[in-house]
C-alpha cells in the first residue's frame, strides 16, 4: 500500500540499482522543480550515473544560472530506454506534459515531490505534502546517498527552497530550512547575488507585464478575491512570454483586505493558465474541481477554453468558498 511519506532508502535502492537515469522536471517549470533536477543531476553524477535532464516547457531566463540549465530538453517520445525515470516537484502525471512519454521507456519510476494533492503515481513514492520545498528533500536524498554536498549544489538548493517558500516568508517555513541553510552558507553559497537575481530584478517583460496585470485588477466576493487577467494580445504587446508573468499573482494577493487572488492567462494553445493564492483559506480543492491541483494556499489549474467564461467559473467557486468561510 502506498501512503505519503519521505522514502529516500528506497529510492536510494533504485538509484544504487541504476546506470541511466532520467529526470523530469514539470511543465512551466518553477525554481523549485528545476532546482531539485539540477541538484539531483549533479550528484548523481558524483555515484558515475548517466543522467538526462528533461522538461515539457523551456527553462527561465531567470533561472539561467542554474548548473545544467542548458541540458534540459523535451522528450520526442523515442528516447531511452531508461534504468530508472525521477520526477522531481512533479505534482500529478498531467504536469509531466510530454515526459510522460519516458515514463513507457523507463524500467522503474520513482518521484521526489511535496504537493499534498499527489496521487502517488509513481512505482516509488517520496512524498512528504507538508515539506514548503522538495528540494529539502532532494538534499535529504543526497544524504541517504552518501553524496556530500558542493557549492553547485548549493545555488541549486537555495534556489529551490528560497521560491518554493516566498524567500523564506511562508508559513510553511520550518527548522528544515534554515538548518538546510546554514549548510548551504558554510559551502560559500553566493546568497546576495542569487536574492538578487531570483527576488529583486526584473526583466524588462516581467515589468511591462506587471503593468498590464495592474490595469487588468478587479476585485469580487465583497472584495475579498483579487481578480487580474492576461490575454494573448498583453503578451505580444510587452514582448513578453509566459515565465514573465509567473510571480504577477502576488500583487493581487498581497493588496490589503483581500483573501485571495486569481491571475487568469492565455497561454496561446487555446488554454487558460490560472494562478489560485490565498493568505488563509484552502484553494487547492477548488483548483482539484477544474483538473488542477499544488498547495493549500498556492495552486493552479489548466484548462481549455475561453478566458472570461473560464474564469467566471472558478471565481463562482472561490466566491463560494471564501462566503463559506465568514
Ligand atoms: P503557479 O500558479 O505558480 O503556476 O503554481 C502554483 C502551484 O500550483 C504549484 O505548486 C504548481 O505545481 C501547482 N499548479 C500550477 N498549475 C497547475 C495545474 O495546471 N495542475 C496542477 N495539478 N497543479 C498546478
Ligand atoms: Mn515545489
Amino acid at each position: 500500500m502506498n501512503e505519503m511519506r519521505r522514502d529516500p532508502e528506497r529510492i536510494a535502492e533504485l538509484i544504487r540499482e541504476a546506470q541511466t537515469i532520467a529526470i523530469a522536471s514539470h511543465v512551466n517549470p518553477d525554481g523549485d522543480t528545476l532546482a531539485c533536477a539540477a541538484a539531483m543531476r549533479l550528484g548523481l553524477l558524483k555515484l558515475g550515473k548517466e543522467v538526462t535532464l528533461w522538461c515539457d516547457g523551456k527553462v527561465p531566463d531567470q533561472l539561467s544560472f542554474l548548473p545544467g540549465a542548458e541540458l534540459f530538453r523535451i522528450p520526442a517520445g523515442n528516447e531511452g530506454p531508461f534504468d530508472l525515470f525521477l520526477a522531481v516537484d512533479v505534482s500529478d502525471e498531467k504536469r509531466l506534459g510530454a515526459c510522460a512519454k519516458l515514463l513507457e521507456a523507463s524500467r522503474r519510476t520513482a518521484q521526489i515531490d511535496h504537493h499534498p494533492t499527489n496521487p502517488l503515481f509513481m512505482q516509488v513514492n517520496s512524498v512528504d505534502g507538508k515539506a514548503p520545498a522538495a528540494s529539502l528533500l532532494v538534499r535529504e536524498q543526497l544524504k541517504a546517498l552518501g553524496i556530500g554536498l558542493d557549492r553547485e549544489m548549493a545555488v541549486c538548493l537555495y534556489t529551490g527552497i528560497s521560491t518554493d517558500t516566498g524567500n523564506f516568508a511562508f508559513s510553511g517555513t520550518n527548522r528544515e530550512c534554515f538548518e538546510t541553510m546554514s549548510e548551504l552558507m558554510d559551502l560559500e553559497l553566493p546568497l546576495a547575488r542569487l536574492n538578487r537575481i531570483l527576488f529583486r530584478e526584473k526583466s524588462r517583460e516581467q515589468t511591462r507585464l506587471l503593468g498590464k496585470a495592474i490595469a487588468s485588477l478587479t476585485f469580487r466576493g465583497n472584495g475579498q478575491i483579487a481578480v487580474m487577467k492576461l490575454t494573448q494580445q498583453d503578451f505580444t504587446d510587452c514582448g513578453a512570454r509566459g515565465e514573465h508573468a509567473d510571480t504577477l499573482v502576488d500583487y493581487a494577493l498581497y493588496t490589503s483586505d483581500t483573501r485571495m487572488a486569481v491571475l487568469a492567462r492565455e497561454s496561446g494553445n487555446g488554454q487558460i493558465k490560472f494562478s489560485l493564492r490565498s493568505k488563509d483559506i484552502p484553494v487547492s480543492d477548488v483548483a482539484q474541481q477544474f483538473g488542477g491541483g499544488g498547495h493549500p494556499l498556492a495552486s493552479g489549474i489548466t484548462m481549455n477554453g475561453e478566458l472570461e467564461e473560464t474564469l467566471e467559473r472558478v471565481l463562482k467557486a472561490l466566491e463560494k468558498k471564501a462566503a463559506g468561510d465568514q
